[in-house]
């Protein structure tokens, strides 16, 4: 092992032992609250299912949270990106422009519609899109049509929607990446998914873009067991996606009646109590990651050649998953290999959405950025149990 793998162990290891556990991992969730009131409270009374009072205040409470008019509830983050797409009319014909570097989630929201997902570049201050790589790209690529919709002149597809996505709860500069797709009238969908918590400019992520999803799932910074939401300030949009989740359901004569192909996407009452129960905890989960960043920061500025990923200018982030970058990726294998063997944790950033087998065919932008971040950025242990 190099001096600067174990130097940078070190570092960590002064992080994340203040637990006093073998096994650090990289996240798990933490429950000190109410959850086990809430729960109990929907099995004493029956109301686990699809209906019941926990949903609609666990929306009423996320809306208020975020700042927006309307919060969805739904199965899962990947099914609330699906929705999104769906209640815009997404489908076959259409590409939906999307961040390589994301959980693959993202992807598979788009292939779910019949649409194909189109690969964007990141930026390294915030590794979320490139809004000005963008704006040059489809100043190249992309042709307006007589409906005045965006058209990918080498496919003939329409360039229906972008998923900016917040890596880490790092906030994507999404001012100027709104600019840009209202520029070429394309919708924007943020897959906040991540970020729940941070903001960009004093305003929530997730309530930015026309439509935004987010994850409960168990490793995210709070959870509903699994979970996801879709904030929006449209409400016909609202509308629609409520009916989307709730098989297209609606009445006639008294009795139920489905107008058109729904999906079963609404979240459980049982587990929106848990979600009512760890939402009431996240100022305070915000505060302890907070200070996680800021420990992980120190310990870094005594060493050349690693560095905190810190959250954007113009943001505060909520640092869900806190994040080094190296500033060469020669030691990038050796220190994956050696914090996992003594149980800390540590994790590569995802395989780029391009080199996936399902992908090898979409459409895609120069990657540059994405592909050398990818060989340079390790994940942390981050859980909020960490610190005291
Ligand atoms: C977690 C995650 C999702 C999907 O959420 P699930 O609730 O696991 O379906 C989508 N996008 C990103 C970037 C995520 O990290």
């Amino acid at each position: 092992m190099s001096d600067f793998v174990t130097n940078m162990i070190g570092a960590i290891d002064g992080v994340v032992s203040a637990t006093g556990k073998k096994f650090r991992p990289l996240h798990e969730p933490l429950f000190v609250g109410n959850e086990l009131k809430y729960v109990s409270d929907c099995i004493n009374t029956g109301w686990v299912s699809s209906v019941g009072a926990y949903v609609d205040r666990f929306e009423k409470d996320l809306a208020a949270y975020l700042g927006v008019k309307r919060v969805i509830a739904a199965v899962n983050g990947t099914a609330a990106l699906h929705l999104c797409l769906e209640a815009l009319g997404v489908g076959e014909g259409d590409e939906v422009l999307m961040p390589t570097l994301t959980f693959v989630a993202t992807a598979n929201a788009i292939s779910y519609t019949g649409a194909t997902p189109h690969f964007c570049d990141s930026e390294s201050e915030t590794l979320g899109i490139c809004p000005q790589k963008l704006d040059d790209y489809l100043a190249n690529i992309s042709a307006s049509n007589d409906k005045a919709e965006c058209i990918n002149k080498k496919t003939g597809k329409r360039i229906a929607a972008i998923i900016p996505m917040h890596v880490f709860g790092h906030p994507v500069k999404l001012d100027e990446l709104i600019a840009v797709a209202k520029k070429y009238n394309i919708a924007v969908v943020e897959d906040a998914a991540e970020s729940l918590g941070s903001s960009y400019r004093g305003k929530m992520t997730g309530g930015i873009g026309l439509m935004g999803a987010i994850s409960f799932n168990g490793n995210k910074i709070i959870t509903t067991g699994g979970g996801g939401a879709i904030a929006t300030n449209d409400e016909e949009l609202a509308n629609r996606l409520k009916h989307l989740s709730t098989t297209a359901k609606t009445s006639k004569e008294g009795y139920f009646f489905h107008d058109q192909v729904g999906y079963n996407y609404r979240m459980p009452n049982i587990n929106a109590a848990l979600g009512c129960a760890q939402l009431e905890k996240l100022p305070e989960y915000l505060k302890t990651k907070r200070k996680i960043a800021e420990l992980y920061k120190s310990a870094f500025s005594k060493l050349d050649g690693i560095k905190l990923i810190e959250e954007p200018k113009d943001s505060t982030s909520n640092y869900w998953l806190c994040s080094a970058i190296l500033d060469s990726g020669d030691n990038l294998n050796s220190l994956l290999e050696e914090t996992n063997k003594q149980g800390i944790m540590t994790r590569p950033l995802w395989n780029l959405m391009h080199t996936l087998p399902m992908h090898q065919a979409c459409p895609r932008m120069d990657l540059s950025v994405a592909e050398d971040l990818v060989q340079r950025v390790v994940s942390l242990p981050s859980s909020v149990n960490l610190v005291g």
